[in-house]
């Protein structure tokens, strides 16, 4: 595939500099296509990516989000057994679990905030009606052991719900296996994890129009 990437003001040097062949072109610059073009260049160190973005830094959900490593709370999955089937909801459990597994094995822990800090699901008047009964809980936790090996992976922690300086609360469940990364310092290290990566060819712009030939 020919990629030519021409704003209009460009020179002939700068077109003769830009417009590269390149052997994957991903649009967009976020934790998604940072990790397809890491993970393709791993597979394929001599191949060449483009990722283009639109915006002139990456623009998107990932630098904007809360930076909350967590794989759905209790309320969460019971919602959505409601609409899904037990394998399915699970197996989507893991593979967010296995995502950032996969993320902290990409890189070093202090380069993005990562902070163990666990997680905690509360449950005031508004949602008491979402709040787990204990066979659900245990089903729950069940499955969680049977995809990813960990056990009693939430618990009711009413009796904290103090010591965290909450009030008027009646339920609160915790889980010590969720944690917290800064977004910002994530997509900055993944750029600089591929930029590693000498014959991957980088590009961003904040427009720019894209010609398949
Ligand atoms: C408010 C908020 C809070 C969130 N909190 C969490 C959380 O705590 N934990 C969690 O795990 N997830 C959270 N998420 C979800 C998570 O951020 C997203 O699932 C994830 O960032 C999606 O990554 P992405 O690479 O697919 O998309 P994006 O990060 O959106 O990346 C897409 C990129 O493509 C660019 N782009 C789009 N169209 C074009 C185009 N035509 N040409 C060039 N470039 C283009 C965009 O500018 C952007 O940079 C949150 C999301 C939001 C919105």
């Amino acid at each position: 595939m020919h990629l030519s990437i021409h704003p209009n003001n460009w020179s002939y040097w700068e077109r003769k500099s830009f417009s590269r062949e390149a052997d994957l072109a991903i649009i967009g610059c976020g934790i998604v296509g940072l990790n397809a073009g890491i993970r393709f260049l791993e597979n394929s160190p001599k191949a060449k990516v483009i990722i283009l973005e639109r915006g002139l830094s990456p623009d998107g959900a990932s630098t904007k989000n809360a930076g909350f490593a967590c794989f759905g709370s209790p309320g969460e999955l019971l919602d959505d057994l409601k609409n899904a089937p037990l394998e399915e909801v699970f197996a989507l459990f893991k593979r967010r679990y296995d995502g950032i597994f996969a993320l902290r094995k990409r890189l070093d822990a202090e380069d993005f905030g990562w902070t163990p800090s666990g997680g905690f699901e509360i449950f005031n008047e508004a949602n008491l009606q979402d709040f787990p009964s204990i066979n659900q809980l245990e089903e729950i936790n069940r499955e969680i052991y049977k995809c990813i090996g960990i056990h009693d992976y939430f618990q009711i922690a009413d009796e904290e719900i103090s010591e965290h300086g909450l009030i008027n609360l009646p339920h609160l469940i915790k889980t010590q296996h969720e944690s917290l990364l800064n977004p910002v310092k994530m997509i900055q290290a993944l750029i600089k994890k591929i930029l590693f990566f000498r014959r991957k060819y980088f590009l961003w712009y904040g427009c720019y129009t894209v010609d398949r030939r």
